[in-house]
This record gives structure tokens, sequence and C-alpha cells, in this order.
């Protein structure tokens, strides 16, 4: 959590977003169909059809909402795909091991290495969980995964030997996931009775951690954009309108901080290290990266009817 003027961000486990959404979705009585692979959708003169993979397609609906992810089967393809991926796992927390409960915590080597814990909350089980991941090039996995456990836990104590209580967790490589990202913004987010939200719309490396944030903004924009419409047409055009600018905004940052972490460059984590370090401690440049972190910097809530609090007027 990082405390800047009252503001308070806290780290959501994405498991417990779920929890919500789904329970939200229940309580609506909106009938869910698991297991069923979405191929694309056909708009008919009585709405749009969501075709699916194993063939047939629902009922025609008046909206498609099209929350599919960065490899949206809906969505053109669009954008690059990154060189630097992750591996990922949800693990428990090491308590007593030193790391700080409320802090992200990360070690370099140049952009090359990047080893981070982060803490997620507490887990259905009652207990602190931790995020835990290593940042390694998308063409080097095989090599990664030849070389076996053993060999990338030394090279991981080598540089952060505290890491030990997080290590001895991690008993099989299945439990690492390695995520490949990708920088992409669609160039049309609506077309007729279909709207993108969240990754679909517009992804990029988790550098920032807006990536929930912006798929939630996205989905409040949309159910205000329909309340207030006369009709299907405008509400898109209203949804895409009011959240365009923040999205633009996050994208552009992203892309420039991405490098920084994960990058071959020298240049980037040199001023990164002697330069942007020492200075992110004085304000206001703490302020700056508080509010970068936590979704606020082009102040996109006013626009949509929150305060900072998250709070509807
Ligand atoms: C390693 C990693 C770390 C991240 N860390 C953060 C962070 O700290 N903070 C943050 O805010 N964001 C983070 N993000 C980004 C965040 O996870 C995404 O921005 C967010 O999940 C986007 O939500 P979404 O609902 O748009 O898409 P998703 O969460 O990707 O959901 C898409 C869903 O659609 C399903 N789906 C996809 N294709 C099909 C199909 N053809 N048919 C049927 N179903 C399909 C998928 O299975 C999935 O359930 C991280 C991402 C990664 C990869």
């Amino acid at each position: 959590m990082a405390w800047t003027r009252g503001l308070v961000r806290v780290g959501v486990h994405r498991s417990t977003l779920f929890d919500v959404l789904h329970d939200a979705l229940v309580d609506e009585g909106i009938p869910i169909l698991t297991g069923t692979t979405i191929s694309g959708s056909r708009l008919e003169t009585k709405g749009r059809r969501i075709i699916f993979e194993s063939g047939g397609a629902s009922e025609p609906y008046d909206l498609v909402i099209d929350a599919l992810g960065t490899r949206s089967l809906l969505a053109e393809p669009c954008g690059r795909e990154l060189a630097y991926g992750a591996l990922w796992a949800t693990l428990d927390w090491p308590h007593g091991a030193g790391f700080d409960l409320a802090a992200l915590q990360q070690r370099y080597q140049r952009s090359k290495i990047m080893i981070g814990l982060l803490p997620i909350g507490i887990g259905r089980s009652g207990q602190s969980k931790a995020a835990f991941f290593w940042s390694l090039k998308c063409d080097q996995l095989d090599q990664w995964r030849a070389a076996g456990l053993d060999a990338w836990k030394a090279d991981v104590r080598s540089l952060w030997w505290e890491m030990d209580p997080v290590l001895d967790q991690i008993i099989d490589a299945e439990q690492l996931t390695f995520a490949r990202y990708s920088h992409r913004t669609l160039r049309r987010s609506a077309e007729p009775a279909l709207i993108h939200l969240g990754d679909a719309w517009h992804s990029a490396s988790p550098q920032l951690g807006q990536g929930a944030n912006m798929a939630m903004l996205d989905a409040w924009s949309l159910a205000r954009a329909l309340e207030r419409s006369a009709n299907m047409d405008e509400a898109l055009r209203v949804a895409v309108k009011m959240r365009r600018r923040h999205i633009q905004l996050y994208q552009w940052l992203t892309a420039i901080f991405t490098p920084v972490y994960q990058s071959d460059s020298r240049v980037l984590p040199f001023l990164r290290d002697r330069i942007v370090g020492p200075l992110s401690k004085i304000w206001p440049a703490t302020w700056i990266q508080a509010a970068m972190v936590s979704g606020l910097i082009g102040n996109p809530l006013p626009g949509l009817g929150l305060d900072a609090g998250c709070r509807a007027p």
C-alpha cells in the first residue's frame, strides 16, 4: 500500500476481483456459459451473435461486450509482442524473512534481470499471499526449462539470498507461469453492437500495474454511457470518448517505462539507478510516482463521475 496525501493504493489479488464480479453476476441471475471458446461474432439485422468454436452461435444481442483479453478473437490483431515476459508464481507470503508486507520489492541487474516480490492480499485460506516474478526473454524460455529449477534457483539466490523461503515453495517448474506481454491499442474500440473493453481494447506490460484498473474503468464508463444515451450507437461513442484520453496516456507511459525495467539497454538502467532513483525519493517525484501507479495521472476520475475514493458523488 502506498500512502500519499490521504490516498491509499490497495493491491487486490485477481481471484478476489473475479469473485466480486462473479458474485454480482450470480446475484443478477445472469446465465453463465463455461467451457466454451468464442471464435468470432456476426452482425445481423436483429443484433450481433457470438460464434462458438464448437459450431453454432448465440441468439442475437443488442450489444456484445468483448472482454476476451489481449488475444481476443473478436478484435483485429494489432500492436506488438514484447521481447521480455516474466515467470510468475502465487505463493504464501514469507513471514519472518524481512520482506515488507506493504511494498513491492525488486532487485535488478541492469534491465536484463528483474526479480520481484509483491504482496497481493489474503487468499481464501486466510494466508497472506505473494506474487513472485522473474523477468525472462521469450526466446530464452526453452533454455530456462532445459537448465532446470535448481540452476535457476542458484541464480536467484546469488542475487537475493533472502529469497530462500520463497524459492523453497517452488518445487516444480509448473508452478511458474510464463506471461508474454504485448503493447497494443485497437484503432476502433467500438463497432455496431460490439465494444472491446479492458485488455481486448488496450494492453501493455504490467510495469505500472494498471490493467485491471483500466478494465474496470472501461466497464464503469460503458455502464454510465448506456444509462445516459438515447441509443446504442451513441452509448458506445460516449463510452469510448470517456476513456480514450486516459488510455492513450497510460499506453504511452507504459511504453516509455517498460524498457527501463525490461530491456537490453545499458543506458536506461544507469539513468534509473543513478539519477531517477535518488530523485524519486524527493517531493513532488514521490507524489507523481504514487499517482502513476494508482492510475491517477491525467485525472481520469472526475470525468467518469468518480472521486479518488472511487465513490460516485
Ligand atoms: C503477469 C501479469 C501481471 C499483471 N499484473 C497486473 C497488476 O499488478 N495490476 C493490474 O492492474 N494488472 C496487471 N496485469 C494486467 C491484468 O491482468 C489485465 O490487464 C486484466 O486481467 C485485463 O482484464 P480483462 O478482463 O480485460 O482480460 P483478462 O483478464 O485477460 O480476461 C479475459 C478472459 O477471456 C477468456 N478468453 C480469452 N479468449 C477467449 C475465447 N476465445 N473464448 C472464451 N474465453 C476466452 C480468458 O480465458 C480470460 O478469462 C498483469 C498481467 C499479467 C499477464
